[in-house]
């Protein structure tokens, strides 16, 4: 026999759709509180939000007369027309959160608007909304959710217990608190402080709020650059050095304001911090993305955070540009930890480029270069300054052309077959990179060119040894960058090689000359820097 279901069955079959799990509720009582212009919201979970849910918010606050019709399905006040489904600027629009979470849990709504003289509450049970009741509080929203699944077991059954939901909860008010600088967010969990941010609108202050403090000397703003296709502009703010984690866990994507969660974007980024970071780092960085309202489609998913957008590449190369530019541009290292956090060394170590006038003092254990600036005194690790040196000249910094030297004659270069074969299969990408190379019969090569930057340093040794490195590791993405990786490694000065003073300053000059003089090729930092500042301050002469 075919029946129609019960009204409040049919509700709590479409209300998984929205509310999965203790977090979803969550996000839909939060992104109302933004929705409704909040400037402070306060967020309480407690038994990993099965027992209480609470969001209370200083935004405009529920009109009375809409009270018992906000609980209806489909009921909002953000959405009128058809065509406004094409430039959605608010968090919500299809009027299903409230009823999907009051089909699975009970709700107490108090909320006042600013000219009603008193606040009115509502409870709602088992769907039903009863008649509102004037109640206290100042403007704004208080949403208390209890006995979420409850009459579901089952649901409850696929929940990750209680540290496994206020962890999907804590990383998604990470999120939205770093998407609004402006509001401040305060969660709680079973009443212990878990995030606060200060909602004054700097970025790089929230994301230190979010993600610990020893990260805030480790973030740049993104540079707004007028160059960019005005389809897609990119703001926000990366994390280099301390900032990264063994994760992708600290990066933020926002598109026109809402979070959302993309492979193709984090891809995106990824590329761009390639040889920036350490291998097996990701960075903590937010990324905002500004494109035409039309351009993305938000209606993929009930739970919003996959998004689609129209101009994909664009917006793939908008991110690469400004995370490319924003950290050629940042020259400096950061002021150093090594004598606790320097409230002013960060900016004195943005200075333009801090390799210029460098002093050589002297080299230490033979691994590092001492020298002095206007800023104050420089550690630089000879070999990961090296490296970035040579990497650039061999990848070309980027987008020019590798120079290459011919040799007077071609030379024969013996191999093991396997490693050979490598080379065989990569003849292009070994001329990119500045070797011209050709087989030579089974297991050799005849050099006819080898990059300039490598004359001095036995190129062909080091060819090799890139080589063989490469016949042991899985094919990387971009053989031209991952050649010039390896042999900016395998000819770099290392650590125990002594240096004179000539070889020292003219290895500073040529850092200055890099584009990202502040990191190695795997993304090591290439210098520390002592402030003046912490000089003083560690000598006592600060008061
Ligand atoms: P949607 O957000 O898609 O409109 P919801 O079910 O989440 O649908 O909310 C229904 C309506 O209730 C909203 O359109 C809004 O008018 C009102 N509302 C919900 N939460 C709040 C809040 N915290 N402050 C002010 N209005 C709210
Ligand atoms: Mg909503």
């Amino acid at each position: 026999m075919i029946r129609h279901l019960p009204p409040a069955v049919a509700a709590r079959i479409a209300a998984g759709e929205v509310v999965e799990r203790p977090a979803s509720v969550v996000k839909e009582l939060v992104e109302n509180a933004i929705d409704a212009g909040a400037t402070r919201i306060t967020i309480d979970v407690e038994g990993g939000g099965l027992t209480l849910i609470r969001v209370a918010d200083d935004g405009h606050g529920i009109d009375p007369s809409d009270l018992p019709i906000a609980f209806e399905r489909h009921a909002t006040s953000k959405l009128t027309s058809d065509d406004d489904l094409d430039r959605i600027d608010t968090l919500g629009f299809r009027g299903e959160a409230l009823p999907s979470i009051a089909a699975v849990a009970d709700v107490e709504c108090v909320t006042r608007t600013a000219v009603q003289p008193h606040a009115w509450m509502v409870k709602v049970q088992g769907g039903a909304a009863a008649a509102p009741e004037p109640a206290t509080r100042t403007t704004g929203t208080t949403m208390s959710i209890h006995g979420l699944f409850a009459e579901l077991p089952a649901r409850r059954k696929f929940l990750r217990g209680r540290s496994g939901e206020n962890g999907q909860v804590v990383t998604l008010i990470a999120n939205l608190a770093l998407g609004s600088p402006l509001i401040s967010f305060c969660l709680r969990l079973d009443g212990r402080r878990s995030i606060e941010t200060s909602g004054d609108g700097d970025l790089a202050a929230a994301m230190a709020a979010v993600h610990g403090r020893k990260i805030a000397e480790y973030l740049v703003p993104i540079e707004p650059d007028e160059g960019d296709s005005d389809r897609v502009e990119v703001g926000g703010c990366l994390g280099w050095g301390e900032a990264t984690l063994p994760t992708r866990a600290g990066l933020t994507l926002l598109v026109n304001g809402r979070w959302v969660q993309s492979r193709a974007l984090t891809f995106a980024v990824d590329e761009a911090y390639r040889t920036l970071i350490q291998v097996g780092r990701y960075p903590i960085a937010v990324l905002h993305l500004q494109v035409p309202p039309g351009d993305v489609d938000v209606n993929v998913h009930p739970r919003k955070s996959e998004v689609r957008l129209l101009h994909e590449r664009a917006a793939f190369a908008a991110i690469q540009r400004a995370i490319r530019r924003t950290l050629a541009g940042f020259s400096g290292p950061p002021a150093t930890s090594l004598l606790g956090p320097d409230k002013r060394g960060s900016t004195e170590g943005t200075a333009e480029s801090w390799t210029v006038g460098l002093r050589v003092l002297g080299q230490a254990g033979a691994t590092y270069i001492i020298a002095e600036g206007s800023a104050g005194i420089y550690l630089v690790d000879q070999h990961a300054a090296h490296e970035r040196v040579l990497f650039e000249r061999i990848h070309g910094s980027w987008e020019g052309q590798t120079e290459r030297q011919a040799l007077l004659e071609p030379a024969v270069l013996d191999l093991p077959p396997r490693v050979a074969a490598v080379a065989r299969d990569h003849l292009d990408a070994l001329a990119g990179a500045g070797f011209e190379v050709e087989p030579f019969g089974e297991g050799a090569l005849l050099a006819r060119a080898v990059p300039a930057a490598l004359t001095e340093r036995d190129p062909l040794g080091v060819l090799a040894q890139a080589l063989q490195a490469l016949a042991d590791e899985a094919p990387p993405a971009d053989w031209r960058e991952r050649l010039a990786i390896l042999f900016a490694c395998h000819s770099a000065s290392r650590a125990g090689d002594q240096l004179t003073f000539e070889e020292m300053a003219s290895l500073l000059e040529q850092l200055g000359e890099a584009d990202l003089c502040q990191a190695c090729s795997h993304g090591r930092p290439t210098a520390i820097l002592l402030s003046h500042h912490q000089l003083a301050r560690e000598f006592g002469r600060l008061y």
